[in-house]
C-alpha cells in the first residue's frame, strides 16, 4: 500500500501490535486522512488494524471493527474529542465509541456499513 496517499499518517501506527501486520482498508485511510485534514492538529493512534488472532480480536464472538482494517483509536480528550466527533459523523465514520474516563482516553472511529447487525451510525462507551 502506498502510504503517501495519507501524509499525516505512516504505516507504523497502524501495524497490528500483535502480528505486525498493515491491513488497514484505503477508503478508511482516506476518511480518516479528510478528518485529520479539517482537525488541522496531530491525532496520536492507538489501536489501528487488528490481525483477527490479537487478543482483543481473539476475545470476541467475531472479530470487529479493526479487524476489517475499518478502524481506529484516537488518544484525544475534551474538547478536541468533541471536534473529532463532530468532523467524524459530518464526513459519514458509522461507529463511535468514547472513552473519555482515567489516563488512557481516547474517540473509537469506525465506517462499517449497516450491514453489521446493528443500525449506524452508532455511538457506545467503554
Ligand atoms: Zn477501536
Amino acid at each position: 500500500m502506498d502510504w503517501s496517499r495519507w501524509p499525516n499518517f505512516s504505516a507504523g501506527e497502524f501495524r497490528c501490535s500483535h502480528t505486525g501486520k498493515d491491513g488497514m482498508d484505503p477508503a478508511f485511510m482516506d476518511r480518516l486522512q479528510s478528518l485529520r485534514t479539517q482537525y488541522g492538529k496531530p491525532m496520536i493512534i492507538t489501536s489501528g488494524y487488528r490481525d483477527p488472532s490479537h487478543p482483543i480480536e481473539a476475545r470476541k464472538a467475531s472479530p470487529g471493527a479493526h479487524a476489517s482494517g475499518r478502524a481506529a483509536d484516537i488518544a484525544v480528550r475534551g474538547g478536541n474529542a468533541l471536534q473529532v466527533i463532530e468532523l467524524a459523523l459530518a464526513l459519514g465514520f458509522t461507529g463511535f465509541g468514547v472513552n473519555q474516563k482515567g489516563g488512557s482516553r481516547f474517540i473509537h472511529l469506525d465506517d462499517l456499513p449497516n450491514d453489521t447487525g446493528r443500525p449506524r451510525p452508532w455511538i457506545w462507551s467503554y
